[in-house]
């Protein structure tokens, strides 16, 4: 006994001794909950006009809270807003970047202009997917439409929105090219939510998709956005106004947090790939991604690469599109996911020396370590 614990000390004494740096632990450690809408803007209202958006995604958002501070006292969660008041979508998004959050998660209430039946909950992420059916304008455009339309609320919207009009289809062709580099993450997170509010007080899922919801493009971190259920229902709506049915649907939420918190802090854990490599990477069979995306990009051939992310996508993007802005690229392939660096190098020092300047230019980029298919943040 005595023999182990001393074991167990040199072993942590080692591991303080690690050269800080690479190894410094990234852990989540700070979550933005967006309660959607609030004060003059109540958001969806129920059929019998007694019931706002505004009041539940508050009422959901204070419990993930509490959850989350029970569970991780270490992880600091932010509100957007803790009462009734109205809060823009760009207030939203910079509540979050100024924070330097590692995910954001908005909360919404959805509802149908007619009809009673339509029901279920809804997770949403920014992109453009490479399934077909699930890309961006082909489906929930008039729910994106509802919610971006806050925006109108603001005087001074067309200015601070830079020409953007959430009731014009014209509108959201911008949205193409306004990729994230945080996609795969926010898709994980999104599946997890998906996954853990099933058999939860909204008995119907309508699954994960990706629509171009503003503040979710705005957000430089992990974000998604989850409809909790339909207002206009009345069987969601009786779960809703229930205290166990809002406790459920956080309690789901946050177990979906509890999810991705675990897998974000071990794939970042502190030297994951020195010396528990097998452990470490499952994803075998991904290690032909280095080759395809060395095609036209050059340079590494295998092993580990240092770079600035700046896309994750479901398609293969092509060398020369104007995305990169003349950078050229290194794709790590994924089987859902693929995750696109520039300014990559086998040296890490120079790959960091050049994300010092392309961070400029792409500005929700982050550096990672690319190995066998995957990427890991490195800071
Ligand atoms: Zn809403």
């Amino acid at each position: 006994m005595r023999k182990s614990a001393t074991i167990f000390a040199i072993f942590f004494s080692l591991l303080a001794a690690v050269p800080s740096g690479a190894a410094d632990a990234i852990r989540l450690s700070t979550v933005v909950i967006d309660a959607g809408h609030g004060g003059k803007d109540p958001g969806c209202v129920s059929r019998d006009g007694k019931t706002y958006e505004k009041d539940l995604t508050i009422a959901i958002s204070k419990s993930i809270s509490s959850k989350i501070t029970a569970a991780y006292p270490d992880v600091k969660v932010i509100l957007t807003r803790d009462d009734d008041t109205y809060v823009t979508l760009s207030g939203r998004a910079d509540a979050a970047n100024n924070a330097s959050a590692d995910l954001f998660i908005s909360i919404h209430i959805n509802a149908t202009g007619t009809g009673t039946s339509a029901n279920g909950f809804s997770v949403h992420c920014l992109g453009q997917s490479s399934k077909k059916g699930n890309d961006l304008f082909s489906k929930n455009l008039e729910l994106c439409k509802r919610e971006n339309s806050v925006i109108f609320l603001e005087d001074d919207y067309k200015t601070k929105y830079q020409g953007f009009d959430p009731s014009d289809e014209q509108s959201y062709i911008f949205f193409s090219l306004m990729q994230s580099a945080h996609l795969g993450q926010s898709l994980e997170f999104a599946e997890d939510v998906e996954r853990a509010m099933r058999g939860g007080p909204i008995k119907n899922s309508r699954g994960v998709s990706q629509d171009p919801f503003w503040v979710l493009w705005r957000t430089t971190m992990p974000a998604v956005l989850i409809e909790c259920g339909f207002i206009s229902n009345p069987d969601d709506l009786a779960a809703l106004r229930t205290e166990e049915g809002i406790d459920g649907i956080a309690e789901g939420i946050f177990n979906a947090f509890s999810t991705f918190k675990k897998r974000y802090d071990r794939e970042n854990a502190p030297a994951a790939g020195d010396k528990k490599e097998d452990k470490a990477a499952p994803a075998s069979g991904k290690d032909k991604a280095p080759e395809s995306g060395k095609d036209k990009a050059a340079e590494p051939a295998s092993g580990t690469v240092y770079g600035t992310q700046v896309l994750a996508i479901g398609k293969k993007m092509k060398e020369g599109d104007p995305f990169f802005k003349g950078e050229k690229f290194f794709m790590v392939e994924g089987t859902k996911i693929n995750r696109y660096l520039v300014g990559f190098s086998t040296d890490r020092s120079e790959a960091k020396k050049e994300f010092q300047r392309l961070k400029k230019i792409f500005p929700d980029s982050f550096f990672v370590k690319a190995e066998n298919g995957k990427t890991v943040l490195d800071r």
